[in-house]
């Protein structure tokens, strides 16, 4: 798994160092921030648990009788496809029914301002809810994944926009499959014990985030 933080502690020197800190130092974290070119707010379940969203360490750590983190792994999906999907369906159900929070809207408004003044602002989220885009943020990083994408387990294809929750999942026949090939498509989420995606993991390296925009 990569470690932020270690590349962080080198491209970030002067932010290193206000999280040395207090963490009440307001005023300077504000200084750092005014004068920022480039700003990454990394964001996780908790930006999402005041808009519902179960975290896995807390309400959602079960499901049915099942633990949640048993059924987010490729072992789960190869055994038995049709409740992980069923799961995955439940838990885009649950994303569909809430609603992005003022910490979802104030990030978003936050990027149009530090645009409109010529900042650059990303968003780096390991939720995979959607709730940033809804919110209207528009320069975000799903380090794993989306729960509205699929891939296909055959050729990579990836639809990126599917908005059903409401698949009646029965039979491993019944499952959604891939528009090119007829195969098989999983949730388009980094399961654990798999790697991040090459592709948004190059867009979130410190290199592209700082100077390719
Ligand atoms: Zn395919």
């Amino acid at each position: 798994m990569l470690t932020l933080s270690a590349k962080f502690r080198q491209s970030f020197p002067i932010v290193h160092a206000m999280a040395k800190r207090r963490i009440s130092d307001f005023e300077g974290f504000q200084k750092v921030l005014n004068n920022a070119k480039s700003i990454i707010v990394l964001t996780g379940a908790g930006i999402s648990s005041e808009s519902g969203i179960p975290t896995f360490r807390g309400e959602g750590g079960w499901w049915k009788t099942y633990r949640s983190a048993d059924l987010a792994t490729p072992q789960a999906f190869q055994s038995n496809p049709a409740l992980v999907w069923e799961f995955y369906n439940y838990r885009r159900h649950v994303a569909l029914n809430t609603h992005p929070n003022n910490a979802h809207k104030a990030l978003s408004e936050y990027e149009k301002k530090c645009k409109s003044e010529g900042h650059h602002l990303a968003i780096i989220t390991q939720n995979v809810d959607g709730l940033h885009k809804r919110a209207g943020s528009e320069n975000i990083i799903e380090l794993h994944g989306n729960l509205f994408k699929t891939i296909c387990t055959n050729m990579s294809f990836r639809d990126p926009n599917v908005k059903d929750d409401s698949l009646p999942v029965v039979m491993k026949e019944d499952l959604p499959k891939c528009k090119k090939c007829n195969s098989l498509v999983r949730p388009y989420i980094v399961w654990f014990g798999e790697n991040l995606d090459h592709e948004v993991l190059r867009k979130s390296s410190m290199d592209n985030l700082l100077y390719e925009h």
